[in-house]
């Protein structure tokens, strides 16, 4: 008996089918069972190949799910590696809108690309699709490619999607369309590059004023390559001073006070000593 799974996009559930079932169920999606405008769509899982397998089995099985299964701390990640970037195809020629790092008080994972809606979003590098989903309040329409060179993929806020999880795709290869779904305020691809899980700042592997890679490889370097979003997560710590209050300090941090007592074990009207070091971040 072949496993399959029927998944909806709010809510996956998994089931066994056999073929004749698999076939009824397949009937009701057009095209070979995926449009993303339904509510559902059948794919294959049995699996052949999961690219640079060797990387991520270690830290999780191929999935279909989430975006980052593997969960590993930056200073847990393989010291480095080096990846083929011979294939870079650029997904998208607009400009950049948006950087890579910290941006309104959050970690901007990806950079931004302006385009126009129904734009082609191409394959940056070869590889096998992994993750569709859709996110409301985040990446809207998204795919998250595995590629062969280590690497993963994120294309957000895509008008539609026209890969199915699991199918193997080239650099270059067309998988959806640009658009503007979930958090986004105006027509942009959100591009992102990660590494177990982990992101890079996309600019330090792709020229994007030339569209291409600085370089044929690219290595990634535990010690170099996440230096932002290390920064970024690294614990900040804010000395109190005679007359500040948990609020003032929430406020200068553009933070809470809920966060400011989860993160000290404090209570909301738990006195502040002079002096006292305070975690904000
Ligand atoms: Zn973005």
């Amino acid at each position: 008996m072949k496993k399959y799974i029927i998944s909806t996009i709010a809510l996956l559930s998994a089931f066994f089918v056999n073929a004749q079932e698999f076939k009824d169920l397949a009937s009701l999606a057009p095209s070979y069972g995926y449009e993303m405008q339904k509510d559902y769509f059948l794919y294959s899982t049995n699996e052949e190949h999961a690219p640079a397998d060797n990387i991520y089995s270690k830290f999780a099985e191929w999935q279909n799910k989430w975006v980052n299964p593997y969960k590993i701390a930056i200073k847990d990640l393989p010291d480095s590696l080096v990846v083929d970037c011979s294939d870079y195809y650029h997904p998208v020629d607009g400009d950049v809108t948006s950087q890579y790092g910290p941006r309104w008080g959050r970690f901007h994972h990806g950079i931004d690309l302006r385009l126009n809606i129904g734009d082609p979003v191409h394959a940056a590098f070869g590889g096998k699709v992994r993750v569709i989903d859709y996110d409301r309040y985040g990446y809207g329409y998204f795919i998250v490619i595995r590629h062969d060179n280590g690497l993963e993929t994120l294309y957000g806020h895509l008008s539609k999607i026209q890969v199915v999880p699991n199918q193997t795709v080239l650099a270059g290869d067309v998988i959806g369309l640009g658009g503007n779904t979930g958090r986004s305020t105006g027509p942009h691809l959100h591009f992102e590059f990660r590494y177990l899980g982990n992101s890079i700042n996309p600019t330090n592997i792709v020229d994007f004023n030339c569209h291409v890679p600085y370089n044929d490889t690219y290595l990634v370097c535990k010690a170099k390559s996440f230096n932002e979003l290390k920064n970024y997560t690294a614990p900040k710590y804010h000395i109190v001073r005679s007359g500040e209050t948990l609020s003032s300090i929430a406020r200068k941090y553009h933070t809470t006070v809920d966060k400011l007592c989860r993160l000290n074990n404090l209570k909301k009207n738990s006195v502040l000593r002079v002096k006292q070091k305070l975690r904000y971040s």
